[in-house]
């Protein structure tokens, strides 16, 4: 097993189907264009054998399909029905869900059970304001659905100042009421924001002011999270519970186990570094060939890991998916 002297090691892996992505959310793409998928994207099985080389060589015990966006990819159903049979301990998957509703029987044939589903208000036209794209009413269908259909669903929120604030409060009683965890994303310095500090502090909401605004509503005290969890989980006692991913105001470095493999075959040990490992070509190698060459790369995408905090960085979320 490939471990830092910080003891941390690789133990999720997020895969990133396609870069393609059917929204242009603002912190993600400056332009407002829509992503396509990369020219240079790996096929459904050279991405299955990384992940199941990666279980092998780093001990990867998680995987949560990401993206762009993962329910636009034609690679959806092979990937998943690979994937369910690899032995994992858990897969989840991150969406936007505007497409949830008709891809929920392939989720459930293949045995997913947990869903992070990206969702920043509750107001339709900030909904169009920030996704630049999709239909709110549709999400909110599509997240009925699922959990009716027995999905456990964590809601992912970016507090955004001057844009969805407001709906703070709204979309904590949404979730309470409905049995979602909601999980407040501090907004991070990636990509465009990595460049313009200005645009960044503008907009972004610390995670002391989000706890000030919640406790103006609920009493809440601090929950048991895992010990490499990002999120700060908190109880409102019997309504529920809410989480806060503080990448800025509580980094999680120190603890950080994650691992990302783009869906042009690179590797990312860390969001806040600007390497990465191609391993693309090693997918198409066996396994005899692929692991020795493999756990290489490994360690150095463990060395690119921060030691204490975030500082940002210039890939874009729409490649690696968060
Ligand atoms: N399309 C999927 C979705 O919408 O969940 C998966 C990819 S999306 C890039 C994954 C997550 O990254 C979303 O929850 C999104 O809100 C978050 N994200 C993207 N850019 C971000 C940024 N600059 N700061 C914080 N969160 C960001």
């Amino acid at each position: 097993m490939i471990v830092d002297r910080q003891g941390r090691r690789f133990r999720n892996l997020r895969v990133s189907l396609t870069a393609a992505c059917n929204y242009a959310c603002t912190y993600c793409v400056p332009d407002g264009k829509r992503l396509v998928a990369a020219q240079d994207e790996l096929s459904a099985d050279a991405m299955l054998r990384g992940v199941a080389y990666l279980i092998e060589a780093a001990g990867i015990e998680r995987v949560r399909i990401t993206g762009g966006e993962p329910l636009v990819s034609p690679k959806l159903d092979a990937f998943l029905r690979g994937v369910s049979q690899l032995g994992l301990a858990d897969i989840s998957l991150t969406s936007n869900a505007q497409l949830l509703t008709r891809k929920l029987p392939l989720l459930l044939e293949c045995g997913i059970h947990r869903l992070n589903i990206s969702l920043d208000t509750l107001d339709a036209a900030a909904f169009r304001g920030i996704a630049r794209s999709g239909d709110l009413a549709t999400v909110l269908d599509g997240l009925q659905q699922a959990s009716a259909a027995g999905l456990q669903l964590k809601i992912n929120m970016v507090p955004l100042r001057g844009q969805n604030l407001d709906q703070v409060l709204p979309m904590l009683d949404y979730c309470l009421a409905n049995g979602f965890e909601l999980r407040f994303i501090e907004l991070m310095r990636m990509g465009h924001l990595a460049r313009d500090p200005n645009a960044f502090q503008r907009q972004f909401v610390g995670m002391p002011e989000l706890l000030a605004m919640i406790g103006q509503r609920y009493a809440y005290s601090q929950a048991v999270a895992p010990l490499d969890a990002t999120a700060l989980r908190y109880e409102i006692p019997g309504l529920g519970f809410f989480g806060v991913i503080a990448n800025e105001s509580v980094p999680f470095c120190r603890t950080c186990s994650r691992l990302r493999l783009s869906s042009s075959g690179w590797l990312h040990g860390c969001l806040s570094s600007s390497n990465r490992h191609y391993v693309g070509d090693l997918l198409d190698k066996p396994r005899h060939q692929a692991l020795p060459a493999l756990q290489g790369m490994l360690v150095k995408a463990l060395a690119d890991k921060q030691d204490v905090a975030f500082t940002g960085g210039a890939t874009v979320m729409k490649i690696i998916g968060g």
